[in-house]
C-alpha cells in the first residue's frame, strides 16, 4: 500500500490538486440537473424496500409507500450488503455465490466529523486546504479501532478548510470539514453505540481541544457546530455501521469479496463503494462508468 499511495502525492505535485467551488456538493446537483435536462425522473425521499424479481432476473422495485415500478434494469447504490441480505427477500439459487462472498467482506472503517462555521479571525494566518495533525503514538489509534473498538482517545485529526468565498455566507468567514476514523456504529458489541449524544458532544469538544491545542483557534471563533456520528451515517444514508468507503480494502481476498457490477440477477447492477472497484469518490465514479457501459451495450 505504501507504493501504492505514494502515487497521491505525484499525482497532486503533476498535475494539481483541484476543488469544486462551492462545494462537492455542486457535483451531485450538477449531475441531478444534467439528468433531468435528459428527461429523468426523481423519486426523492423514497427508499426502496424490496427489489423484486423471478427466478433469472429483476422485474423491478418496491419503495416504502408501498408502490411497485416494474423495471427491466434496476441499478442498486444501497450497500451491497442491504441489496442481497434484505432487499432482495429470497433465497434464490443464483444469489449463492455473492451472498457467500459478502458474508466475509468487512465493513471499512467509520468517521465522525463535525462541519464547523467560523467567524473571521483577523491576524490569523488561513490554514492550507487540507491539514491533518497526527498524534504522537498513531500505533494506538490502529489498536482502538480495530481491536479495542472504541473512540480514538488522540485520533489523528484531518481538516479541510477551503478558502472558497463560495462556500460561506458572508466575506472572510470559512466553512471547515473535520474528519477522525472512528469504529463503526454498534449496539451488538462488534463497534461503539454511536447514538448517544452527549457523548457525540463531548467527543466533539475533545476534538476542538486538541484542534486548538496546535495552535489553531477555533471557539472564539465558532458560530455553527454540526456533528455527523457513524450512527448519523447509517441513519441517513445506510451505510452500514456507518462506514465511510463501503467494504474494506484491507486483506489479498477484499477485491474478490466485493459485489460484482453485473448481478447474477439479470437486469441487477450493483455500483457505488460496495461494489467492484470500492470506495472514494474516485472509484464510485470508475464504478457508475462500468454499469453505464454494461446498460448501454445490453441496450445497443
Ligand atoms: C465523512 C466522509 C468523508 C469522506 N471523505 C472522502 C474523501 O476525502 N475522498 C473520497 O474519495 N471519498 C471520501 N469518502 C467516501 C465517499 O464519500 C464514498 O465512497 C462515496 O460517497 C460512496 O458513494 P456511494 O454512491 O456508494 O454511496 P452514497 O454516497 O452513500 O450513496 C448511496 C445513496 O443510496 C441511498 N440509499 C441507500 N439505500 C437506499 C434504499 N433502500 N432506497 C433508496 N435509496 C437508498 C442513500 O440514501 C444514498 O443517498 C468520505 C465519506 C464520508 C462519509
Amino acid at each position: 500500500a505504501p507504493a501504492v499511495l505514494s502515487s497521491i502525492a505525484f499525482v497532486e505535485e503533476a498535475f494539481g490538486a483541484w476543488h469544486i467551488s462551492g462545494g462537492i456538493g455542486k457535483l451531485a446537483q450538477a449531475v441531478h440537473q444534467r439528468a433531468l435536462d435528459l428527461g429523468v425522473i426523481f423519486h426523492l425521499n423514497s427508499p426502496v424496500t424490496e427489489i423484486s424479481h423471478n427466478s433469472q432476473s429483476v422485474t423491478g422495485v418496491v419503495l416504502a409507500s408501498g408502490q411497485s415500478i416494474d423495471a427491466e434494469v434496476v441499478v442498486a447504490n444501497a450497500d451491497a450488503s442491504i441489496i442481497y441480505s434484505s432487499l432482495i427477500k429470497d433465497d434464490l439459487r443464483i444469489l449463492k455465490g455473492p451472498r457467500k462472498a459478502l458474508s466475509k467482506a468487512d465493513p471499512s472503517l467509520a468517521g465522525f466529523s463535525l462541519l464547523l462555521g467560523l467567524k473571521p479571525a483577523p491576524g490569523t494566518p488561513l490554514l492550507s486546504h487540507h491539514t491533518v495533525l497526527f498524534p504522537a503514538n498513531y500505533d494506538s489509534e490502529f489498536d482502538e479501532i480495530f481491536t479495542q473498538k472504541k473512540p480514538v482517545q488522540e485520533p489523528t485529526i484531518y481538516i479541510c478548510a477551503p478558502n472558497d468565498p463560495a462556500m460561506v455566507r458572508m466575506p472572510e468567514h470559512e466553512s471547515w470539514f473535520v474528519l477522525v476514523n472512528a469504529p463503526p456504529h454498534s449496539q451488538s458489541g462488534n463497534g461503539w453505540d454511536w447514538s448517544n449524544r452527549e457523548f457525540a458532544s463531548d467527543y466533539a469538544n475533545k476534538i476542538i481541544s486538541r484542534i486548538e491545542s496546535r495552535g489553531i483557534p477555533i471557539r472564539e471563533r465558532l458560530e455553527v457546530l454540526e456533528i455527523r456520528t457513524p450512527a448519523d451515517l447509517e441513519r441517513t444514508v445506510s451505510a452500514p455501521g456507518g462506514s465511510i468507503y463501503g467494504t474494506s480494502s484491507n486483506g489479498a481476498q477484499s477485491a474478490f469479496l466485493r459485489a460484482r457490477n453485473r448481478s447474477p440477477l439479470k437486469g441487477l447492477y450493483c455500483v457505488g463503494g460496495s461494489a467492484h472497484p470500492g470506495g472514494g469518490l474516485p472509484l464510485v465514479g470508475i464504478s457508475a462508468e462500468i454499469v453505464a457501459n454494461a446498460i448501454g451495450r445490453k441496450r445497443t
